[in-house]
């Protein structure tokens, strides 16, 4: 393919990644932005294979087969309550591309640059590298978090700030060594013991954020992967990979800003790690012991419940995506709804496990979008609402965010469900949700607790709304 040709197909393909990043910024045009970008990946990845970058096609052909085969049999049996392990564990497969890419491109016996071509080179490959190691190893910290195989409470050694500013401080020292290094090989050590700091680095930012941060963590990795892909194009020279990994790298980093704002966290004293263990969040002190009589309530009471009420608010969170009970929810919704009930949806920012999961879930079962409510848009509406359903969430309806200084979640606004009539929870347990926190919503005197699988008690519901 000519050169000219394949340039045209990068510039198709960038307008395809980007009409796809414009369609995911909302429900309605989700599906449609999916097509796009899967339309702009086939022509980058046809434009790249044809074009002279490519000179064996065996090899390609190899990766391609084995690589698609993997992708394949795990998009096949990847669990919805596993897409943000799974999305954490591509993230440190972008990372380690980076990481490869930049020896490979270090050990290039045939690379002929000379001057201040070869030191930009060597810059783009120390950063490339940089960046990749601590994208893999933050990511692989963060699939083990995600995925429950590490704990989810920040893991914190004492002197961390400093740490920090150590591994930062090594990481510009050996990054001149690795410049200086005029003799053949020499920059080999520093670009060693600099991959090495950087994966430590990738590990102790992630340990020591935990709890209800983790969603900043999640988008700021996807933000790194992106650096980290753009970082290989500059080593790569390729310059769709550049693009891409920009739009990549910015949009996640646009997300984790948002994703902080509405967690009403300092981006920069997230990364620094170490919410809910000392006083950067909390006031230093132990938090709110939980006293109180927890009510439970049953199936057709609740039932009897939402025949009678006028206004009906869902809050789904995980526990709806464990219990695949966003069908049974529809459902409910949809007969409340014939009944002349104004049913709507409130979304925290954070729900579930993986940021717009909810919306997701209930874009899934085909939950009407214009019933679907962010928090800020029904915060206040609570008083008027006379049920909510609060269908496997935990921490984002926690009050002791907003009452409670010493709560590792203090500061973080929360759907005030409590100020309605009567709030009904749905959990098979008293256990607490991901941030480890005890949660007093469970004992306030208009509530109710609803225990058992979402998916069975909802059932049971709706079965009685029938009868
Ligand atoms: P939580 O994890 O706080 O609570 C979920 C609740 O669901 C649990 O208390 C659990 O209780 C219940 N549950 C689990 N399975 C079932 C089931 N089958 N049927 C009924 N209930 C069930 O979830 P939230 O959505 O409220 O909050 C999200 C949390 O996750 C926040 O702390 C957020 O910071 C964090 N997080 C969010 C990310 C994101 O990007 N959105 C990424 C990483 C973390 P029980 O076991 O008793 O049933």
């Amino acid at each position: 393919m000519s050169s000219g040709l394949v340039t045209v197909s990068y510039i198709g393909a960038t307008i395809l990644f980007i009409l796809a990043l414009g369609g995911l910024s909302s429900q309605e045009t989700a599906r449609r932005g999916n097509v796009y970008g899967m339309i702009g990946m086939v022509i980058a990845v046809l434009a790249t294979i044809m074009s002279d970058a490519v000179t064996s096609y065996f090899i390609v052909v190899i990766a391609m087969v084995v690589g698609g085969g993997v992708g394949f049999v795990l998009a096949k049996k990847v669990e919805m309550t596993q897409m943000p392990e799974l999305v954490a564990i591509l993230h440190s497969l972008v990372g380690m591309a980076a990481v490869f890419v930049g020896y490979a491109n270090f050990m290039d016996p045939t690379s002929e640059l000379i001057g201040i071509e070869k030191s930009i080179h060597e810059m783009e490959i120390y950063v490339g590298v940089l960046i990749g190691a601590i994208t893999f190893s933050g990511s692989v910290i963060a699939f083990g978090k995600l995925s429950g195989r590490i704990g989810g409470t920040p893991v914190t050694i004492p002197g961390r700030q400093w740490l920090n500013l150590g591994l930062l401080i090594a990481t510009i020292w050996l990054g001149s060594l690795f410049l200086d290094g005029t003799a053949e090989g020499a920059g080999t050590l520093p670009l060693l013991l600099m991959t090495l700091v950087a994966l430590a680095f990738g590990v102790h930012m992630v340990m020591a954020i935990g709890g209800a941060d983790m969603p900043v963590v999640v988008s700021m990795l996807n933000s790194y992967s992106g650096w980290a892909a753009a970082a290989t194009g500059f080593m790569l020279s390729n310059d769709l990979l550049i693009v891409t990994g920009a739009l990549v790298g910015s949009s996640g980093a646009i997300l984790s800003f948002i994703m902080c704002r509405a967690m009403n966290r300092k981006f920069i004293a997230v990364i620094a790690g170490g919410f809910g263990t000392d006083s950067a969040s909390s006031g230093g002190g132990p938090a709110m012991e939980i006293t109180g009589d927890v009510t439970s309530i049953d199936a057709d009471d609740t039932a009897d419940l939402l025949n009678s009420a006028k206004e009906v608010m869902f809050i789904p969170g995980y526990g709806m995506a464990v219990a695949q009970a966003q069908h049974t929810v529809k459902e409910i919704t949809k007969t409340l709804r014939a009944k002349g009930v104004n049913v709507r949806f409130g979304i925290h920012p954070v729900a579930g496990r993986m940021p717009g999961h909810m919306n997701v879930l209930l874009a899934e079962a085909k939950v009407p979008y214009d019933i679907v409510f962010e928090m800020d848009e029904i915060n206040d509406d609570f008083p008027k609402v006379d049920v909510t359903m609060v269908v496997g969430a935990n921490d984002i309806v926690n009050p002791s965010a907003l009452e409670d200084p010493n709560s590792p979640i203090a500061g973080m606004p929360v759907l005030e469900c409590w100020n309605g009539a009567t709030t009904i929870v749905l959990k098979r347990t008293m256990a607490s949700g991901y941030a480890g926190v005890g949660n007093p919503l469970f004992v306030k005197e208009n509530t109710r607790m609803l225990f058992g699988d979402a998916k069975d008690t909802l059932e049971a519901v709706l079965k009685h709304l029938h009868d």
